[in-house]
Formats: C-alpha cells, sequence, structure tokens
C-alpha cells in the first residue's frame, strides 16, 4: 500500500521514457518504454547487447 506515487507512468499517456521522461525516440519494443539515450544504458543490464 505504498505505491500510490510512482506508477502514474503505466495506466494513461505512457508515451514517454520511464526513466527521463523524454518523448523523443522512444524505444517500445521487449514491453520496455525507454528512450533511446536510457535504452542505451539500461540494454546491457538487462541482458540486450548492441543490436544495430
Ligand atoms: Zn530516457
Amino acid at each position: 500500500m505504498a505505491d500510490k506515487e510512482q506508477k502514474k507512468n503505466f495506466g494513461r499517456g505512457a508515451n514517454e521514457c520511464r526513466i527521463c521522461g523524454r518523448k523523443q525516440g522512444l524505444v517500445r519494443r521487449y514491453n520496455i518504454m525507454f528512450c533511446r539515450q536510457c535504452f542505451r544504458e539500461w540494454a546491457p543490464r538487462m541482458g540486450f547487447k548492441k543490436m544495430n
């Protein structure tokens, strides 16, 4: 019952980066919603390799 602050990005208007809130260059594959910058930083940590 402690998560009513950080969850507004998942329901409505979720077309922005979950990390930085950017709306440009979103990467929506793999069930994530990151911008390209954050994706580049996080992809390796999540087990993705640089593909393309
Ligand atoms: Zn971002």
